[in-house]
């Protein structure tokens, strides 16, 4: 189960706020005040409306963007730019069409340093895991989307994230190829097999928050903050539904 009491606290950020600059030297406050605790065990859903700022979150998470107010604490360090441990996967899959599936997943192993027999050995697991066994040497373009979201989500599994961020990872695909990778996931997870304590995902859809989540943060706009917090109880929604939706397809 994933409701223990004593767990991790990987993420704390605390009091964020993020302005970007406008033209006329204004500012647009895109982050107001965001609070937000990730623990281990568990999936973590952020709704809210298109602009509302979950991208500027996720980024800021992710070390990739510095808050202009407010601190990020990763594993209670603060965080001052991107952060072993913390992986990414985007909406639009983000891979680079000139490697293979292979080469875009050992990419996240590239700057560790590890070496070329266990960055094979490495990505040859999280491509399996995933289900693209036999994939390995196509190009991206050879794939269909709800397959290159595949890899995507490969490559940011072969460094065994303690956290996983995904950006609406399902809404360039079409619903059933949606639905299929949504089960899988959860099936991944229920099972304990995804090598990550913890996920954070944006999505637009209230089901497939409380369908995969174990807490609901729902977001305000103009500026964005945490305005509701929903847990969902247990027995979760996920234990059952990626049974049913298997046998529905299989
Ligand atoms: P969401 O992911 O919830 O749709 P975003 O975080 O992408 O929201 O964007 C929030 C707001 O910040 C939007 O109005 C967007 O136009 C603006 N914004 C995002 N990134 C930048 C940037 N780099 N520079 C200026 N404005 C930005
Ligand atoms: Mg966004």
């Amino acid at each position: 189960m994933n409701t223990l009491n004593h767990q991790e606290i990987l993420i704390q950020v605390k009091d964020c706020k993020q302005a970007y600059p406008k033209e006329n030297h204004s500012e647009l406050v895109v982050l107001d005040d965001v609070n937000v605790t990730l623990k281990s065990g568990e999936i973590v859903g952020l709704l809210g409306r298109s602009g509302s700022g979950k991208s500027t979150l996720l980024r800021i998470i992710s070390g990739l963007l510095t808050p202009t107010q407010g601190e990020v604490r990763w594993k209670d360090k603060l965080l001052s730019g991107p952060a072993e441990g913390i992986a990414m996967v985007f909406q639009s899959f983000a891979l680079f069409p000139w490697l293979t599936v292979q080469d875009n997943v050992q990419l996240g192993l590239e700057a560790k340093g590890v070496h070329k027999k266990e960055r094979e050995e490495l990505a040859e697991d999280a491509i399996d895991l995933i289900g693209l066994g036999g994939y390995e040497k196509a190009y991206p373009k050879e794939l269909s989307g709800g397959m290159r979201q595949r890899v995507g989500l490969a490559r940011a599994l072969v460094v065994h994230p303690d956290l996983l961020l995904m950006d609406e990872p399902f809404s360039a695909l079409d619903v059933l190829t949606a639905e299929n990778l949504r089960t899988d996931l959860i099936e991944l997870w229920v099972e304990k097999k995804l090598p990550v304590k913890s996920i954070l995902m944006v999505t637009h859809s209230i089901e497939e928050a409380v369908l995969m989540c174990d807490r609901i943060l729902i977001f305000s706009s103009n500026p964005g903050r945490v305005a509701h917090e929903i847990n969902v109880t247990f027995p979760h929604p996920r234990n059952r539904e990626s049974v049913a939706f298997r046998q529905l397809v299989d």
